[in-house]
């Protein structure tokens, strides 16, 4: 962005930050470098961002020319890549007469959810699921700057083994059904293939060999076939992060199981983590490449469903009338009660010991909130995902990387964006602290700049100040 377009857009938002400016460029200076890959923080650094990219980075005391007109400060301040959210539905769907999902997006809830996130330093999405055409649609009308948001990577709609389809998701009852699905999503330009939980292993094999034929990867939300099975047929990525699949209970209890949401806590309390079934589809994910979003947050507002941290956050204002409409309907868990919600909190920890043990197995963990399931407010949620990987055990510096590198990896994007490289994609946040002291900090965000352009948040954004 030139200078001029810079100043125009300060001018715009009324309150010029005191960005020191030289020619063409935008320099913040002297602050401390988070890269994103994993390194510790380097303080004292001065970044230019120049037509949209990292330009130069370079130590205060060797950078050649100082901006004159530098009366402000960054200075001091953290300096992080753009989050990525790889589990955000932000073709946002209101619901139809019969309550269900609607299968058409509502254009002005989609934009306000695509600015929120940005507002939180969400600079990349990956959309996972939603009607084909719409999402197609929104894509291109962020990547065209007709709308405000982080660049949408994203899938059709999700291929299931429903007997209709309805809001993201496409009915493929046959295999001729899916090959003609992926196919038509294919033409239309999806950028990955989503397959959901009833399709069995020939399905999914299916829908793997005709995604990757198109040069479509496949991401798996799965149940009914194992991620064991799933790996070892050819699959790309994985949504969620628990398999809930009987087979990986004990052989004696798999008859007790039948993959209801209550269930789950069911699986939970049965599952060993260290039996040879884990252990070998941990082994097998992590030697194929395939990679997990764990959404947390999405499990972790189903379990303490009854939280009043979920039920009266006063973030939800963050969230559309439109999506609190939906959650006040219903969240998944209302007919849970007290006892059922009791049984969650205690399985809760073998959620988060799971999501360890595919870190600890070299799985390739990236983070995704599943916004906007009930009270995964957009943006918010994503902060909330960091501090539950670190609630796992995952150390800070491991939980920024998955939030960042580790999403352009999965994305097939990290020549561009995900880390404070030189050559990258300007997409970063300016923290004003550190995010090693307490990871909750990725919330002090002081600006956002989306590619090379300054986004200023509003002060009320911010429950730091
Ligand atoms: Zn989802």
């Amino acid at each position: 962005m030139g200078r001029l377009a810079l100043i125009l857009l300060l001018t715009v938002l009324g309150c010029a930050p005191d960005v020191p400016l030289c020619d063409d460029c935008l320099v913040l200076y002297d602050v401390t470098i988070i890269d994103g890959l994993g390194k510790p923080p380097v303080e004292h650094q001065v970044i230019v961002i120049r037509d949209g990219l990292i330009s130069e980075i370079s130590t205060v005391s060797d950078f050649e020319d100082p901006p004159s007109n530098s009366a402000m400060d960054v200075a001091g301040m953290f300096v992080m890549p753009g989050l990525i959210d790889m589990h955000a539905h932000v073709t946002i769907l209101p619901m139809n007469e019969e309550g269900g999902l609607a299968s058409n997006m509502d254009r002005a809830a989609s934009e306000a959810v695509l600015a929120t996130l940005l507002d939180f330093g969400i600079t990349t999405v990956r959309n996972p699921a939603a009607p084909t055409v719409d999402a197609i649609e929104l894509r291109g009308l962020v990547a065209e700057g007709i709308v405000a948001g982080p660049q949408i990577v994203t899938a059709g709609s999700a291929l299931n083994r429903t007997s209709a389809s309805f809001g993201p998701f496409v009915s493929t009852p046959t295999l001729e059904a899916i090959r003609a699905e992926v196919a038509q999503q294919a033409t239309l330009g999806v950028d990955y293939l989503k397959v959901y939980s009833s399709l069995p292993p020939e399905f999914v094999l299916v829908a793997i060999e005709a995604a990757h034929n198109h040069g479509l990867e496949v991401i798996g939300h799965l149940q009914r076939t194992t991620w064991t099975e799933a790996t070892r047929l050819g699959i790309d990525h994985i949504a969620h992060g628990a398999p809930w699949s009987a087979y990986y209970l004990p052989e004696d209890r798999r008859a007790n199981y039948n993959g209801t949401l209550k269930d789950r806590m069911f699986w939970l309390e049965n599952v060993d983590f260290s039996g040879p079934a884990i252990r070998e589809m941990i082994q097998l994910m992590a030697v194929s490449g395939v990679t997990v979003d764990p959404t947390l947050v999405a499990y972790r507002t189903k379990f303490y469903g009854d939280d009043p941290h979920y039920l009266s956050n006063a973030d939800s204002v963050f969230a559309p009338p439109l999506v609190r409409d939906i959650w006040a309907r219903g969240a998944f868990t209302s007919d849970w009660s007290a006892d059922d919600y009791s049984q969650g909190h205690a399985v809760w920890p073998q959620v988060l010991d799971l999501t360890k043990a595919l870190y600890d197995g070299g799985v390739l963990l990236t983070a995704g909130s599943d916004t906007p399931n009930p009270w995964v407010i957009p943006g918010v949620s994503l902060h909330e995902e960091l501090q539950l990987l670190h609630d796992a055990g995952i150390p800070a510096m491991d939980v920024l990387r998955i939030a960042t590198y580790n999403g352009a990896v999965s994305l097939g994007l990290d020549e561009r964006l995900g880390s404070v490289e030189v050559g990258k994609e300007a997409d970063l946040l300016v923290l004003r602290a550190n995010p090693f002291d307490d990871i909750a900090n990725t919330r002090s965000i002081d600006w956002v700049v989306s590619d090379g352009q300054v986004i200023l948040r509003e002060p009320w954004l911010d429950p730091f100040k």
